[in-house]
């Protein structure tokens, strides 16, 4: 099914659904940007693919014929039941996926998402800690958040979220949607941006993510006090000494190449 302005609104209007700002749910009805996001996703006919947050299915129709091994989660109940019956080949999680539990969550090669943009940085988060075996990620996202993905160390915006993206694999800005491309239309331009996996990403996972966490917990403090739990004084200054990381370092001095080097070297 090709989803245009009409056919969402017809969808909507036959199901008795109404879109839930709650949910975050603004509906992708440009033919030409549902196109790029599935082309940019590259998938091959084994991968095991997943999207978070199908939506109406805007993406999901056309993926679920590129593969047989797809996997959704969607948290709204209504959509899912929607999904269920109308998407032939592809499985519905009725779930809030901040709350799954994946037993093959090393298995996915693709990860695809109009993402909800108030829980972006957790899904982002549990997408690169738990799924970064995957091959490609390819988001939607709101295009003023890119500030928080794509940054350098010393700047405000710095912190566990681009540190993550940075060491799971190589960032591109893919384009610009402007928000008359939803149903109902945001306030806000977005924006596709997608990873391509690099070795860096062997470091992550779930306990990586709460290290940096921590390391970032209070900004202003230095970095040995934010992991103070981690190990004693003296393995953290051990540590500090051998990767060149000066005593009194604040986390967003290093580099994500650092943090790895770090989250490695310390007793856990
Ligand atoms: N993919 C569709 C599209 O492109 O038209 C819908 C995108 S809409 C921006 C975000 C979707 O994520 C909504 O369907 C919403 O219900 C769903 N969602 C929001 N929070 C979620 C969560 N925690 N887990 C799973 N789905 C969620």
């Amino acid at each position: 099914m090709i989803m245009n302005r009409e056919t969402i609104k017809e969808i909507m209007s036959s199901e008795g659904i109404l879109p839930q700002s709650r949910f975050g749910q603004n509906f992708l009805c440009d033919e030409n940007i549902i196109n790029s996001i599935v082309s940019l996703c590259e998938i091959k006919r084994e991968d095991h693919v997943i999207e978070i947050g199908p939506g109406l299915g805007s993406i999901t129709f056309p993926i679920s014929e590129l593969t047989d091994n797809f996997t959704c989660y969607e948290i709204d109940h209504g959509l899912a039941g929607y999904l269920k019956a109308n998407v032939k080949n592809a499985g519905i999680v009725d779930a809030d996926f901040l709350k799954v539990i994946s037993d093959d969550a090393d298995t996915v090669d693709v990860v695809v998402s109009n993402i909800p943009y108030y829980v972006m940085t957790d899904i982002m988060k549990k997408l690169f800690g738990e799924y970064s075996n995957a091959r490609k990620m390819v988001f939607m996202v709101e295009e003023e958040a890119i500030a928080r993905i794509d940054c350098s160390p010393k700047t405000k915006q710095y912190g566990p979220l681009s540190i993550l993206g940075s060491l799971y694999g190589d960032y591109r800005y893919e384009l610009t949607v402007p928000h008359t491309a939803f149903v109902p239309q945001p306030n806000t331009t977005s924006a596709v941006i997608s990873f391509t996996r690099k070795d860096s990403a062997d470091v992550l996972c779930p306990e990586f993510v709460k290290f940096l966490n921590s390391c970032f917990s209070q900004r202003r403090k230095m970095l040995r006090k934010n992991i103070s739990s981690y190990a004693s004084s003296d393995e953290i200054s051990k540590a500090f000494e051998s990767l060149g990381i000066s005593e009194n370092a604040r986390a967003e001095e290093l580099p994500p190449d650092m943090f790895a080097a770090l989250f490695k070297s310390i007793p856990k």
